[in-house]
């Protein structure tokens, strides 16, 4: 099966971006029906996680305290300057791996897949592997 790619653009600094229906369309797109659908970031001051999608406040506030355990200014000497991007993203993750089942991904009710922007905004790749 291929690898299914699709772009994310984001529009902030740090933003996390619910990509459940993309990922279920490729998962759709690719006529597997059961399997392992692994979502993988192709960057590396991106990430992705699977948290609550029912209440906004739960990314708000994710996004609130992950830049006070990294500050983006911390005296770093990575000569980009994004040295906070980079451990945030290491932190949280490039991969995530959903079962699927009958077509569909298996998620819990008050789960969404997030793509996680911590250098943003730009226009990123996912990969999706079913
Ligand atoms: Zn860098």
């Amino acid at each position: 099966m291929k690898t299914i790619k699709f772009n994310v653009k984001t529009t902030a600094h740090t933003q996390m971006i619910d990509i459940t229906r993309e990922v279920q369309e490729a998962v759709t797109a690719s006529c597997v029906t059961d399997g392992i659908c692994t979502v993988f970031i192709p960057h590396t001051t991106a990430a992705v996680t699977i948290n609550e999608n029912a209440d906004p406040d739960v990314v708000r506030d994710f996004t609130m305290e992950i830049n006070k355990i990294v500050p983006w200014e911390d005296g770093y000497h990575h000569m980009e300057g994004n040295s906070a991007a980079h451990l945030k993203a290491s932190m949280i993750g490039f991969s995530e791996q959903i079962i699927v089942e009958d077509g569909r991904l298996v998620l819990g009710t008050w789960q969404g897949i997030y793509f996680c922007e911590y250098d943003g905004p730009r226009t990123r790749k996912v990969f999706v592997k079913i």
